[in-house]
């Protein structure tokens, strides 16, 4: 694989709805993933990217969130669980795989989440705010779950026949995200 060639996957693509596979070891080879996909994430303009989003069904995801004190807070977990979680929010969402679609979630507030790091390392990431929430979009897609399922039913079915026409592969170059909402 030319792991330059890293190219997003739009919805209707199967590889979003698998459940990916654990990272059995963290080597070279997986870092080079890691590095390509925070490639790829900048290049979209995105805060948070899963594996199977580029095509690959293994759990890892990277994020690269700003805090409102400018602090960014920048992880690629590999094989990661959420631990713990307090409280609720509801927070506008959009994805990177989705283009064009935004919609109010509703997700932990506060959440514990452990991990390897890209050296093999165990990572314990404590997070609140629009971490909290990239970190659990990105979960969700490493078992194969979107945020559009995550929606009400009314909300659901007003996006359904947008969805339709993504479904049949007219998703994304067109639908450039005009939204200041974060994508994922
Ligand atoms: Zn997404």
């Amino acid at each position: 694989m030319d792991k330059r060639s890293l190219k997003l996957r739009y919805y209707g693509d199967p590889i979003l709805r698998q459940k990916a596979a654990p990272v059995q070891t963290v080597t070279p080879e997986i870092r080079d993933v890691i590095g390509a996909m925070f490639d790829c994430m900048y290049r979209e303009r995105g805060i948070g990217l899963a594996a199977p989003q580029v095509g690959i069904a293994q759990r890892i995801f990277v994020v690269d969130v700003e805090k409102e004190s400018g602090e960014r807070s920048k992880y690629a977990l590999v094989n990661p669980v959420m631990k713990e979680t307090a409280g609720s929010i509801v927070g506008e969402e959009g994805c990177l795989s989705i283009p064009g679609i935004h919609a109010d979630v509703k997700r932990h507030a506060d959440v514990v989440f452990e991990a390897l790091d890209e050296h093999g390392g165990l990572v314990v990431v404590r997070a609140e705010g629009l971490l909290a929430r990239a970190l659990q979009h990105e979960l969700d897609h490493l078992d194969g779950v979107l945020f559009i399922d995550r929606l009400s039913p009314i909300r659901r079915k007003l996006l359904e026949s947008k969805l339709a026409r993504m479904q049949f592969g007219e998703a994304g170059k067109a639908a450039s995200t005009a939204s200041a909402s974060p994508s994922f």
